[in-house]
């Protein structure tokens, strides 16, 4: 399987609408899963159960769930573009990786972006997105407008 850290990704409108949705259904807990596609559009959102023991603050992909997200994306000949999860929590820092995320993230074998959706307004059509490189240098995520409808 291709991996495609996206600086640029476009979402198409009904991949943006799955991702927040399902990470909304997560709340009070923090959301997680895989965005996948053909650079630079993003077609896919796949969610992965959050099985970290303090859901609210912090998240971990069920490994279980991970390994059959990313097979499904080898299997559709998609390219990994991104991981994803959510920050609930109201603060002016919404899109910064905590010191958890980096922890999780050096336990990851595969090395990608990763995307913080925030909830910060509690707003579903105005989610905010960012996305950062590993090691924890921010990037700008372009969301395209995921519609109202
Ligand atoms: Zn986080």
């Amino acid at each position: 399987m291709k991996i495609t850290p996206q600086c640029k990704m476009l979402l198409h409108p009904s991949v943006a609408k799955h991702m927040f949705t399902s990470l909304a259904a997560c709340f009070p807990h923090e959301g997680c899963g895989l965005l996948a596609g053909s650079s630079p559009l993003a077609t896919r959102y796949l969610p992965v159960r959050n099985i970290s023991q303090n859901p609210r603050r912090s998240f971990e992909m069920d490994p279980r769930e991970l390994v059959m997200a990313l097979e499904a994306i080898g299997d559709a000949g998609l390219e990994l573009f991104a991981f994803v999860h959510s920050h609930t929590k109201r603060s002016k820092n919404q899109v910064v990786p905590s010191a958890l995320d980096l922890q999780y993230e050096k336990t990851l074998t595969l090395k990608s972006v990763h995307i913080i959706v925030s909830w910060v307004y509690l707003d579903l059509l105005r989610p905010i997105a960012l996305g950062w490189h590993y090691p924890g240098t921010p990037i700008r995520l372009e969301t395209a407008q995921h519609g109202s409808s």
